[in-house]
């Protein structure tokens, strides 16, 4: 890899779902080789400089082993509430894929329990991967999952997807649409929030009700944290954070990753990949100036949305940084937002 790659760390992508969903059928494809419609491989890691992220368990309602499409917004059979112990079996399949492509890349891809781990690895120029679960069904309210899974390597959790369980309540993919939506953390919820901060898991917000992430607010001791969501105040999606909740964000030294996905960039909320790169530079300055220079990173939610086709796919990360070059960011919040942003704040959950 060129040195002249600026390392990339993101906060968010589906990829472990797009392998095992197309395992066994006629899309499965090499983790190892260059898919030409997948987001992620470890060519474009490569070519991209993504040296590391969060890489998300989410097990999805119900999905089309044909098309391999894991859900259409409009029906709502895909946010039909799921059964703990068929998501802890489906999540075992997309962390036995993680373990996998760890054990048969000679090295080169790890999965980090500690954030040391992964800026040695990235330093390496190896795949730093942080296990990380979006929805937490798989998690049962004993919490007996939770132990077995951070022994095998999970570090963070988003409490809930746009569904509801037993912790909490999700928001919708609604546009135009505030993200206070529906309930809060229940009691289960609450108890989640504190066990994940006495193991140092990190609470993932993306997704969660406002209700909800105020009651986080109320309860964590550790960093608020958003791993893929905007800006409200110029894209006004249920998925996007109000300046309201930017602000506890920035109160509590946390962090937003910055999503990829056309409809949360844009501020009509249409599925157009003929995005510019410059909607996407607009929400990082503006979160900038609300979160300040520590408050901002990458959370693509490569292989999980519609990417403008500037970026396309993991290669393009160096035409996004050139790009908030281009419009006057600096070197150095161009390194923090490009990694060191993340591994310092999950350095202050204590992963
Ligand atoms: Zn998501």
């Amino acid at each position: 890899m060129p040195d002249s790659v600026i390392p990339v760390f993101d906060g968010h992508n589906d990829t472990l779902l797009r392998h095992v969903m197309n395992a066994g059928t006629a899309k499965e494809v090499s983790f190892f080789t260059d898919n030409k419609k997948g987001h992620i491989d470890l060519p474009k890691a490569r070519k991209g400089g993504l040296r590391g992220g969060l890489f998300a368990m989410f097990v999805p309602s119900k999905y089309d082993d044909e098309s391999g499409v894991p859900f259409d917004p409009e029906d709502p059979a895909n946010f039909a509430p799921i059964d703990q112990p068929g998501a802890l079996n489906f999540t075992n399949r997309m962390f036995a894929m993680a373990r996998r492509w760890e054990r048969k890349s000679d090295g080169q891809v790890v999965i980090v329990r500690t954030i040391a781990e992964a800026r040695s690895a990235m330093s390496e120029g190896k795949l730093a991967m942080v296990m990380h679960i979006e929805g937490a069904e798989a998690i049962d309210k004993d919490f007996c999952a939770l132990e077995v899974l951070y022994a095998a390597g999970l570090r963070s959790i988003g409490p809930v997807w746009s569904r509801k369980n037993i912790f909490a309540d999700g928001v919708p993919m609604a546009f135009p649409s505030s993200p206070d939506t529906g309930s809060g953390l229940t009691d289960t919820g609450r108890e989640l929030i504190v066990n994940c901060n006495d193991m140092g898991v990190m609470i993932d917000l993306s997704h969660i009700t406002e209700k909800g992430f105020w009651d986080v607010a109320k309860l964590s001791t550790k960093p608020l944290v958003a791993s893929h969501s905007n800006a409200h105040a110029l894209s006004p999606s249920a998925r996007n954070l109000t300046d309201k909740q930017l602000a506890a964000i920035r109160e509590s030294r946390g962090m937003v990753g910055i999503n990829y996905h056309v409809a949360f960039l844009r501020g009509d909320g249409a599925h157009d990949v003929n995005t510019p790169m410059d909607v996407l530079v607009r929400h990082a300055a503006y979160l900038v100036e609300k979160l300040g220079e520590d408050g901002v990173a990458l959370g693509s939610d490569f292989d999980g949305c519609l990417v403008p086709d500037a970026i396309k796919d993991a290669t393009g990360l160096p035409k996004l940084l050139e790009a908030l070059r281009q419009s006057g960011f600096g070197e150095k919040l161009i390194n923090k937002i490009a990694h060191e942003n993340w591994l310092s704040v999950l350095e202050r959950t204590g992963i």
